[in-house]
Parts: C-alpha cells; sequence; structure tokens
C-alpha cells in the first residue's frame, strides 16, 4: 500500500479513512483528527489553560504533546495511587516524559491524602475499579477547580467511548447516557472536561506514540479486572474489522440523534446538585460519595484495630 499523501510505501493502513500513511505523514494525519475535534465540538481555544489527565498510557501522553506541539497551553496533573510496583513505574514515566518536553506537571498523591488504592481495596466492599474511577474523577475536577484550569482534557479515544457508550446502552443508562459525550460543559462546581481524541481509536494513538517516540507505561494495573469492557472492545473491533468505521458512526449518530434525547429527559427528571456538606464538592446527596468512602474506609480501619 502507497502513503495516501506522498505515495511513499504506508507503514500505517487505515481502512476505516480509506487511506494509509507512511511514518512522516502519519502524524499528520494524527494533528488533522485532533484539530477537528477540537474545533468542531469548540472544546477550548488558544487562551484557555488546559489541565492534561495523565496516567502514563499512550494516549494521555500523545495528547498531552499533541497539544502542547499545536501550541495550547498546557499542565499534566499525575495521580499516584499508591499501588506497589505499578504506579511508581506510571508517576516516573510521566515526570520524565514532562521534563523530556518541559512541560508543567503537578501530582497528586493518594496517599498523602490518606487513602491508598490499596487501602480502598481492603476496605470497601465495592469492585476497587469503580471506586478508583470515582476518586480519580473526583481529584482531577477539585484540582482543576480550585487552581482555575478552564477546561479538563482527557485521554480518551473512540475505542473507551463506544465501549462506554455501548455498556451504557445495554443498561438504557439515561443518567451516563445524556453525559457521555467529548465535551461536558462547565456547571456549578464542575470544570468543562474535553475528549479531543475521541476521533482516533486505540490502534490509531499506539502509532502516533510509538512514531513521536514516546515511552509510555504499558503494564496493566495489578487490579484491573475490566472483564465486561475488554469484552465490549473485542466485540467492537469484530464489527469494525467487517465494517471498517463502523464505530465512529455509531458514536456520532449517538451524539447526533441519542444524546439530545436523553440530556433534554434528564433535565426535566435528573436529580439536583448541591454541594457536600462535607468538602463542597457537587453531589446529588447530602455528603458526596467521595466522602462517604471516606468514611467508610475510616470504620473499617478502626473495626480492624
Ligand atoms: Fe484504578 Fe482499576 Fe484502573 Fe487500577 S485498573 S488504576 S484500580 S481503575
Ligand atoms: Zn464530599
Amino acid at each position: 500500500m502507497k502513503c495516501t499523501r506522498c505515495r511513499k510505501t504506508a507503514h500505517v493502513s487505515l481502512p476505516s479513512h480509506h487511506s494509509g500513511f507512511c511514518a512522516e505523514c502519519y502524524p499528520l494525519f494524527f494533528t488533522r483528527q485532533v484539530e477537528t475535534a477540537i474545533r468542531r465540538q469548540k472544546m477550548f481555544t488558544f487562551d484557555d489553560r488546559i489541565l492534561v489527565a495523565l496516567s502514563g498510557g499512550k494516549d494521555s501522553l500523545s495528547l498531552m504533546l499533541e497539544l502542547h506541539l499545536l501550541g495550547y497551553d498546557v499542565t499534566g496533573l499525575h495521580i499516584d495511587l499508591g499501588i506497589p510496583n505499578s504506579s511508581d513505574k506510571a508517576r516516573k514515566k510521566v515526570e520524565d516524559f514532562c521534563a523530556l518536553h518541559g512541560l508543567a506537571l503537578r501530582v497528586f498523591e493518594m496517599a498523602a491524602w490518606g487513602l491508598p488504592i490499596p487501602d480502598v481495596k481492603a476496605h470497601v466492599k465495592r469492585p476497587v475499579c469503580a471506586v478508583c474511577g470515582k476518586l480519580k474523577r473526583h481529584h482531577f475536577n477539585r484540582i482543576a477547580v480550585e487552581e482555575g484550569f478552564d477546561v479538563l482534557a482527557t485521554g480518551h479515544n473512540l475505542d473507551d467511548e463506544v465501549a462506554r457508550l455501548f455498556a451504557n446502552t445495554l443498561r438504557w443508562d439515561t443518567a451516563y447516557l445524556s453525559d457521555q459525550g467529548p465535551v461536558l460543559p462547565a456547571s456549578d462546581g464542575f470544570v468543562r472536561k474535553v475528549k479531543p481524541l475521541f476521533r482516533l481509536s486505540e490502534y490509531e494513538t499506539a502509532n502516533y506514540a510509538f512514531l513521536k517516540g514516546i515511552e509510555i507505561h504499558s503494564d496493566p494495573c495489578p487490579y484491573s479486572g475490566g472483564a465486561s469492557f475488554t469484552a465490549h472492545k473485542e466485540l467492537w473491533g469484530e464489527l469494525e474489522h467487517r465494517s471498517p468505521g463502523q464505530k465512529l458512526q455509531f458514536y456520532q449518530a449517538f451524539l447526533k440523534n441519542g444524546k439530545p434525547a436523553f440530556a433534554q429527559l434528564e433535565k426535566e427528571t435528573g436529580a439536583q446538585l448541591a454541594p457536600c456538606a462535607e468538602c463542597g464538592s457537587p453531589t446529588s446527596a447530602g455528603t458526596c460519595s467521595v466522602c462517604r468512602i471516606r468514611e467508610a474506609v475510616r470504620q473499617s480501619r478502626e473495626q480492624a484495630e
């Protein structure tokens, strides 16, 4: 196959775009997809201060590098989860990456906050990933709001978004369906959240990270279960293989035809938010789920003593 742009031998084949690119031209394709996402979804401007959530994986580091190269004002935020033999490696990749490219970085330590993820696993009777995800989202938002950032960007790619949309659809979870999308506008206590890689698949991001020589943290988290999420991604991989372009079509049709209806439904029937009695974060209950998790761990620790 020849490169769609320069006719040299293509290294990356993209059936869903009816194209292929050589190593030099591929990053230009990637950049165009990110620019299109930012422009069409009105994600942010060059005047905005952007906080980028950095896990150390290919998606978040690729996003950070690309936004930086495009000239946006980016600061990285890494949450050190305190998981032995894992979090220290992820943190090192993020710190080395930011140092190499001269990028601003904040690191927040769950252990210093009093709740490393191994303690969540030991003391909370819910799946650790559900709680870990909730805590990470809480701190990303809190830090963005407290430090006056205009927008929080995450590295979710098309495969992440489609797998999540599919899971939400299987449950007809109207609250999540009304919220899902590449842009979540700012509201009381919540910073605007954006996903500039939503048009790019996992494969496409992996190629960008590889061609840009980004050193990524690729070891799986020792606590990762994610069985249904992984199964949904495999299912969609099969559909995409049979019918290239299906994933982006499914997602974009949802944004156009499904999301507005769910958003309207939630507006009419959804829960009202008010500040948490403990920490002030917006919540539909009197005390937010993060404060309730902290309290549950405190009680469990006391009983264990
Ligand atoms: Fe947290 Fe689960 Fe992800 Fe590990 S796999 S970082 S525990 S959400
Ligand atoms: Zn709270």
